[in-house]
């Protein structure tokens, strides 16, 4: 995503089945190819997969101010 990828908006790349159409592939962004996943970051299930994926998004929201949103 040219612009960079919104909150709460899926990757273009998302397929269908929730995977990576670019998954090894070289023109897969390098932050996506260096992100380790970890058991803080996966939970115990995708709810809480995704839980945790909203809190991140919305902590890097770039009109969140520190105080408002850090705490979350
Ligand atoms: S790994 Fe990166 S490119 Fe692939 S679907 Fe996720 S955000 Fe998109």
């Amino acid at each position: 995503m040219p612009e960079g990828k919104p909150a709460g908006v899926p990757c273009i790349q998302l397929t269908a089945d929730l995977r990576c159409a670019l998954f090894g592939r070289p023109d897969r962004p390098a932050f996506c190819r260096g992100l380790q996943a970890s058991a803080e970051m996966c939970g115990d299930n995708r709810e809480q997969a995704l839980a945790w994926l909203n809190r991140l998004e919305e902590q890097t929201r770039p009109d969140c101010a520190p105080a408002r949103c850090q705490a979350q």
